[in-house]
């Protein structure tokens, strides 16, 4: 049963067919999933959608596939948590951790696109999937490839943690290092694409992928008891999540399966590679491209696909951004770890050091609802850390041993 009518052009508005489309040829503005809401509206009641298994396709009247998922069934549906202690230390009334670092199987939230993405491959009748990516896209499209029995392609800058590079070549891909940043790695893929016909997720499958990060944003709605937060903190690399969240929360508003979204959403990216911030703060109508330096590698786009979209949510939204430099990432990794007990990678850092910024400069209000974004796990992210912790205290196996060193 599909609810797709076909694919939209998000600047001209032109149709095309379910096809592996994604760009338009007449403007040359990326293609998006249109749906019939109408239809779904039908079948997706709240009382339907709880009755379903706790993965992301519990909304799949809302995903791009025509048959019934394949791939990603143990995916999505990751924890909301109240988050008392930080809500303390940050002086806030109501705060949440929407902890995506724990997501099946590859503890980040790209384990939602990539189940989207490969259904979809496998309905177009790809034998191989691809993508360019910062670092977690690799770790999931090799891990799901694997188990879909699918070959599979994965291109990353070559400066990449090792955390996401073990994490990768353990399923067994063919991983090609490209000398160069993601930025060069993603344009020599869009040339790959048009020659090999492989199922790129990110490129000529990504009108589908991107569909997976609404669920995202179901999610808070649905674990919040059918209700939206105030203020929700997204962090940014292609701009392509931040904006299918709120599409998310806009969906479930259509379908009157919540109130009314007045829910502002807020950019968040590192210093060291920030042109969707940069962006929100000057009011442009462009995305300036930069050369990234930070350690948040993941978010690490100079030239995001999405930027436009995700400056036009954030601004649409009411919300706004800021951006957070490398030592205010560590502090952030480890605020949360000593109150929260989640590990989160750099990007997670981003999120919640630009939320405490938010906070302190008065844009987030201390007695409304946040949720904070935490995509990705921080055992991928080790070497960030690293020299930044304690160290254990080596002793000797004996009482004496340790009442001298640890005791004293
Ligand atoms: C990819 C990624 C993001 C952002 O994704 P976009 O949709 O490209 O903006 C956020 N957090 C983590 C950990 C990621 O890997
Ligand atoms: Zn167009």
């Amino acid at each position: 049963m599909s609810y797709v009518k076909g694919l939209k052009c998000r600047e001209c508005g032109r149709l095309y067919p379910k096809d592996p489309l994604y760009v338009c040829e007449y403007c040359f503005g990326p293609l998006e999933v249109d749906y019939d809401y109408e239809k779904i509206r039908k079948k997706l009641t709240r009382d339907a959608i709880e009755s379903r298994p706790t993965n992301l396709w519990r909304y799949r009247e809302l995903l791009p596939i025509d048959s019934e998922p394949t791939d990603g069934l143990q995916s999505g549906f990751t924890p909301l948590i109240r988050a008392k202690n930080l809500e303390k230390v940050l002086k806030v009334k109501e705060l949440y951790i929407k902890d995506d670092s724990t997501n099946h199987p590859t503890l980040s939230f790209k384990d939602r696109v990539v189940a989207v993405a490969l259904s979809k491959a496998k309905e177009f009748g790809f034998d191989t999937v691809a993508c360019a990516s910062t670092g977690n896209l690799a770790n999931s499209v090799s891990a799901q490839a694997a188990i879909a029995n699918l070959k599979r392609y994965i291109f990353i800058p070559a400066d990449l943690e090792l955390g996401k590079v073990v994490a990768t070549l353990i399923y067994n891909p063919t991983l090609v290092a490209v000398e160069g940043n993601y930025d060069q790695v993603n344009r020599l893929c869009s040339e790959i694409a048009t020659k090999y016909k492989w199922a790129f997720v990110n490129i000529n499958i990504r009108p589908y992928y991107a569909e997976g990060s609404k669920t995202y944003g179901h999610e808070i709605a649905e674990q919040l008891g059918w209700k939206v937060p105030k203020h929700i903190v997204v962090p940014c690399a292609s701009g392509s999540l931040i904006s299918k969240i709120h599409k998310g929360l806009k969906e479930f508003e259509k379908l009157e399966l919540i109130k009314k979204v007045d829910t502002k959403i807020y950019a968040a990216q590192a210093a060291g590679c920030n042109p969707i911030v940069t962006a929100i703060k000057e009011k442009a109508e462009i995305i300036k491209p930069v050369k990234p330096n930070t350690i948040a590698k993941s978010l690490a786009i100079g030239n995001p696909a999405d930027g436009i979209y995700a400056a036009a949510t954030v601004g649409g939204s009411g919300g706004w951004a800021e951006d957070v430099s490398d030592d205010e990432i560590v502090e952030a990794i480890k605020l949360l770890s000593s109150t929260e007990g989640i590990f989160t990678e750099t990007a997670g850092g981003v999120t919640l050091g630009v939320t405490k910024k938010l906070i302190e400069q008065g844009k987030i209000p201390r007695d409304e609802s946040i949720v904070v974004c935490i995509t990705g796990n921080g055992l991928k992210t080790q070497e960030a850390v690293y020299e930044k912790i304690g160290k254990p205290i080596k002793i000797k196996p004996n009482i004496t041993a340790f009442e001298e060193h640890v005791m004293k």
